[in-house]
């Protein structure tokens, strides 16, 4: 299977730049979710990788061949969009034989594939019934069936399940997950939901007006965001930020933060003398009595978010400091609270907003 191959690929349309000069690999065998809010070019991208927009400047390769000039009709490319086509009219059995048929596979090979989908996204109930009387979301996985049965060597997804209803939703992204480990093929799958692509990416290509700001394993994604944008539109509520200018008063520098009980010793900061930090509300720990290397605050607002868990705004000096408890920690809070920020636990950003690899040290 190749691996999809980017390379300074850019599209304007007027005056607008959708995709500016994008150079990335999706891996082969590999889900890559391309996330990013509305707007930010992941629709534009997709296509240029199906032939679908030619591009402005720039190549796209699958493996070692260059495909920026082939039609899509020859790039061999599974698609499901967000809305599901499918031929009205027909059985279910038979909108997934029909390009089966296409293919010229043996009736046997035909019969073989289409069970093995039917099985995989648990289409059993439909396979006789005609598409009109199919829910949105079984449409969807009927699309995604099609898709899918013919074996392309990439399928490309462009938020599958963003138009299906709620109830529907969960089973269609459980029985992608499962479809998802089963395939071995090079997919790439567009979403705005961070907690979808958390679930489903074997990697996440997180994207920003035109840009693929960062590439990593989802879990890594969100702990080093590379970018404060990362740690900003990822997580329920994102991170909280404090921008400081760092204290050089005593020669090496320090930061000093209503974050931390003392100064920190900071290191590796290439001589940017302002720098933003940021904490994720996880990943601080809060209690009613004191801890050591903690700060004390005073509790504004606390309310109980999805998950029972609650989230908590802590007043640290004049600053807001969101946190988030279990709901037995949650319930113990008043108004008097004590918060740690674990040095482990704090990114620092540099004044361009990209993440420093810098050292804090306690005194
Ligand atoms: P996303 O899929 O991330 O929501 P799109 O790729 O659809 O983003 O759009 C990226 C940008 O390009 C947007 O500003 C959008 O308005 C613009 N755009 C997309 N397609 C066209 C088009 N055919 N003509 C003009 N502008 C377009
Ligand atoms: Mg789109």
């Amino acid at each position: 299977m190749p691996e999809v191959r980017l390379v300074k690929l850019r599209k304007e349309f007027k005056d607008i730049v959708a995709v500016r000069d994008v150079t990335i690999a999706f891996p082969t065998a590999r889900v890559t979710c391309l996330l990013g809010p509305s707007g930010c070019g992941k629709t534009t991208m997709m296509r240029m990788i199906a032939g679908l927009e030619p591009p402005t400047a720039g190549d796209v390769y699958f493996g070692d061949e260059r495909v920026t000039a082939l039609p899509a009709s020859k790039r061999k490319i599974g698609m499901v969009f967000q809305y599901p086509v499918v031929y009205r009219g027909i059985s279910v059995y038979r909108n997934i034989e029909v390009p089966l048929i296409e293919e010229k596979l043996s009736a046997a090979e035909r019969q073989r594939r289409i069970h093995e989908v039917i099985q995989i996204l648990g289409l059993q109930e439909s396979v006789d019934k005609d598409i009109t009387q199919l829910d949105n979301g079984t449409r969807q996985k009927v699309a995604i069936a099609r898709a899918v049965a013919r074996q392309p060597q990439i399928i490309l997804f462009d938020e599958p399940i963003t138009s299906v209803d709620a109830e529907a939703k969960v089973q269609l992204k459980r029985s992608l997950k499962e479809l998802t480990r089963q395939l071995r093929q090079t997919i790439i799958y567009v979403t705005h939901d961070q907690t979808e692509a958390m679930t489903l990416a074997d990697q996440i290509a997180l994207m920003k007006d035109g840009e693929i700001v960062q590439l990593d394993a989802p879990r890594r994604l969100y702990n080093r965001p590379n970018d404060v944008f990362g740690g900003w539109f990822l997580g329920n509520p994102g991170m909280n930020f404090f921008e400081h200018d760092l204290d050089t008063s005593e020669g090496s520098p320090r930061l000093i933060t209503p974050l931390l009980p003392a100064p920190v010793s900071i290191s590796g900061i290439d001589g940017d003398n302002r720098v933003t930090i940021g904490i994720r509300p996880e990943h601080v720990r809060i209690g009613p009595e004191q801890i050591p290397r903690a700060v004390r605050g005073a509790v504004v607002r606390k309310f109980i978010v999805v998950g029972g868990q609650y989230l908590v705004s802590v007043k640290l000096d004049e600053r807001i400091l969101k946190v988030k408890v279990s709901p037995g920690r949650g319930r113990q809070l008043q108004d008097e609270v004590w918060v740690e920020c674990p040095l482990e636990w704090i990114t620092v950003f540099g004044s361009d907003g990209r993440r420093i690899e810098a050292q804090l040290a306690m005194p």
